[in-house]
């Protein structure tokens, strides 16, 4: 129920400007944001990559309104490009393609997703698509197979949500193309006619699709780690579920698939104890590291996952 309120308030504009006005708000929020500049989130990854830990950068901002909007976040995340090239830090950069025009004009997306795939390789970089909610589903993954066959980039992956039914289907396709994909469980509200509304049977999923990445990879030509660290492996599991990681590494092992092959992603500032525990064990672990001055959604997301975090941002709202 509370989870239903914060992502429907997630999206209310009202609220948005209520919370934004808030310097506390801010301060909490930062707490799972690397800053608000480049230079602050370039500085967040290079200390990651120091503690042996990989980087996937986001520019926070989605659901681009008008045409130049979304032309203006594209020439934005091609400074991100070229930050990442010119400081060297070892990160790629994951998108929402709302941010560039999905939803409001899909052939502009296309046009500006292959813009900054052109771009990314040109300097070895990968690009990672997240998913958003259900309504933008099909597009992403329309937009995904364009760009795969007809545009021919490769330096591009997706994410996929086991909270979905359709998920177990979509990913055999997906690694039929060698898709780089993260598993999440899924951060949006979904209805149950397209959704497991229980989290076990989320968990389940998660489990079992794990399972399917891992034989993938388990293929000696199913690619590893590349580049130091820039480029992912096919698989990568988006969890701080402690469960769900054990469970993989488990599989990985009964199967016999390398540390280099099964990749760990968590947000940042979320179970830094966690990332440094994997990275030294020798899996490749890379953190989430979103900046930027909107915020709010993702911040409101992070509240519904944990009500622990809501009452913490609430009762220092009442400590001030
Ligand atoms: C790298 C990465 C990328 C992601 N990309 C997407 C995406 O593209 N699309 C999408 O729909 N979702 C995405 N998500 C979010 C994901 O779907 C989940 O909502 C989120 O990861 C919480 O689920 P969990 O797997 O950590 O498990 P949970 O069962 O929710 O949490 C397990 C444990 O992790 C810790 N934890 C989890 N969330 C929080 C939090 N917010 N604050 C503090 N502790 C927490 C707690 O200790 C909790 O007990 C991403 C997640 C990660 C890690």
């Amino acid at each position: 129920m509370l989870r239903t309120v914060l992502i429907y308030l997630s999206k209310a504009e009202w609220m948005r400007r209520l919370v934004m006005r808030v310097p506390l708000a801010r301060r909490v929020a930062m707490r799972f944001v690397a800053g608000e500049t480049l230079e602050e989130a370039i500085e967040v990854v290079r200390k990651l990559n120091t503690g042996g830990l990989y980087a996937t950068m986001d520019q926070l901002g989605e659901h681009t309104t008008n045409q130049a909007q979304a032309v203006q976040t594209t020439e934005d995340i091609l400074k991100i490009l070229a930050e990442i090239d010119r400081s060297g830090v070892r990160s790629g950069l994951s998108i929402k393609l709302t941010q560039v025009g999905l939803g409001m004009d899909n052939a502009l997306c296309e046009a500006n997703l292959a813009r900054i795939l052109k771009d990314a390789q040109k300097k070895n970089l990968f690009v990672r698509i997240d998913m958003e909610d259900w309504e933008c589903l099909e597009s992403t993954l329309e937009v995904y197979w364009k760009i795969r066959h007809e545009h021919k980039f490769d330096n591009v992956g997706m994410v996929i949500q086991s909270y979905l039914y359709r998920s177990e289907e979509d990913i055999a396709a997906l690694l039929e193309a060698d898709t780089k994909i993260r598993l999440v469980k899924g951060a949006y509200k979904e209805p149950a006619e397209v959704a497991y509304p229980k989290k076990a049977d989320v968990d389940a999923a998660f489990d079992r699709i794990t399972r399917q990445l891992l034989e993938h990879a388990a293929k000696p030509d199913s690619p590893a780690l590349g580049d130091e660290g820039r480029w992912p492996p096919v698989t990568a599991l988006g969890t701080h579920d402690e469960a769900r990681i054990n469970y993989g590494i488990k599989t990985a092992e009964e199967l016999g698939v390398p540390r280099e092959k099964l990749e760990i992603q968590m947000l940042h500032g979320i179970r830094r104890d966690l990332q440094q525990s994997l990275a030294a064990q020798g899996y490749p672990v890379r953190v989430y590291v979103p900046f930027g001055t909107e915020w709010y959604p993702y911040f409101m997301r992070r509240l519904a996952e944990r009500p622990a975090n809501l009452w913490f941002f609430i009762s220092s709202l009442f400590r001030k």
